[in-house]
């Protein structure tokens, strides 16, 4: 039997083979060792692949026979592998945006890949300042906020700058996220749309700086922070469609680094 385990900044992600079904489960990385008697319990003899920034921490604590592997190898297999079993044939090259911790950008073409940029803006911010801006730790709450939210209530928008003259350019456009700070009434709910979609802003740039560098189209998303964030996940999808590039979402695409950790042994 074979498992991997992709343990990363937030949340460990484990892919578990049995009798040719895969099976996914992720917990929060404080509770490693809960994971880790769970899987020992189903399978006790198992081979494990370990992948993510913590792969080392799991291999000196629980499996010293495990075999680790590179992440950036293991993310972008594990996409290879989702993309061929959903069977849809991505034109190469194309970018892999994973939204985790923080997230990266990787380039793929062919057996190639290469990561490409990465940015400290990703989930982390979304729990970090979410948290720090509404008091509430809760990640599910905190994405049900945002999906609630006006972030016009804090952010300043081009038209709101331009008032009853013809703006230069889309008057929707944000002129400066949370600009407005407090002078205009706002709830919890207001502020985690307007974080959420400053996170979205700033990935949407720079994907698309990273797509005009490459001349790619294709982009494919995967990291938990697209799971369960119907709000964030419908701001990519917007902007990427208005900027003429092609969104994938992958379906269990949180686990790419696992399953593609497993791939290799
Ligand atoms: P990295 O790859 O950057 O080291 P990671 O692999 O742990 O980190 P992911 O698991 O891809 O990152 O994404 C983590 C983010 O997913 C969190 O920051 C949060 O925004 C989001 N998330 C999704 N589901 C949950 C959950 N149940 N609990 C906490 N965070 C969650
Ligand atoms: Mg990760």
């Amino acid at each position: 039997q074979k498992v991997g385990i992709d343990a990363g900044g937030s949340l460990i992600k484990i892919a578990f083979q049995e009798r040719g079904v895969m099976h996914y489960k992720k917990y929060p990385i404080g509770e490693l060792e809960s994971a880790i008697s769970w899987l020992k319990a189903v399978a006790p003899n198992v081979m494990a692949a370990l992948t993510g920034g913590k792969a080392h921490i799991l291999q000196g604590e629980f499996f010293p026979n495990g075999t680790i592997v590179p992440e950036f190898q293991a993310t972008c297999e594990g996409v290879r592998l989702f993309l061929l079993e959903e069977g849809k044939k991505m034109p190469e090259p194309y970018i892999i945006v994973n939204v985790g911790t923080g997230t990266s950008w990787h380039l793929v073409d062919g057996e190639r890949y290469v990561r490409i940029l990465g940015s400290g803006v990703g989930g982390g911010t979304f729990m970090g300042l979410g948290t720090i801006l509404t008091n509430e730790l809760d990640y599910q709450q905190l994405t049900t906020l945002a999906a609630k939210g006006q972030k016009e209530n804090l952010d300043l928008l081009v038209k709101d700058i331009y008032e009853s003259d013809k703006p230069p350019i889309n008057g929707d456009l944000t002129a400066a996220n949370f600009a407005k700070g407090l002078n205009v009434k706002h709830t919890n709910a207001d502020r985690m749309a307007a974080l959420t979609n400053m996170i979205g802003e700033t990935i949407m740039l720079l994907t698309l700086q990273a797509a005009a560098k490459h001349m790619v189209k294709e982009i494919v998303f995967i990291g938990s922070s697209l799971i369960g964030n119907p709000f964030l996940t419908e701001i990519l999808e917007t902007y990427m469609k208005m900027l003429g590039l092609q969104p994938t979402f992958l379906k269990n695409g949180e686990y790419c680094g696992a399953v593609g950790a497993l791939l290799s042994i």
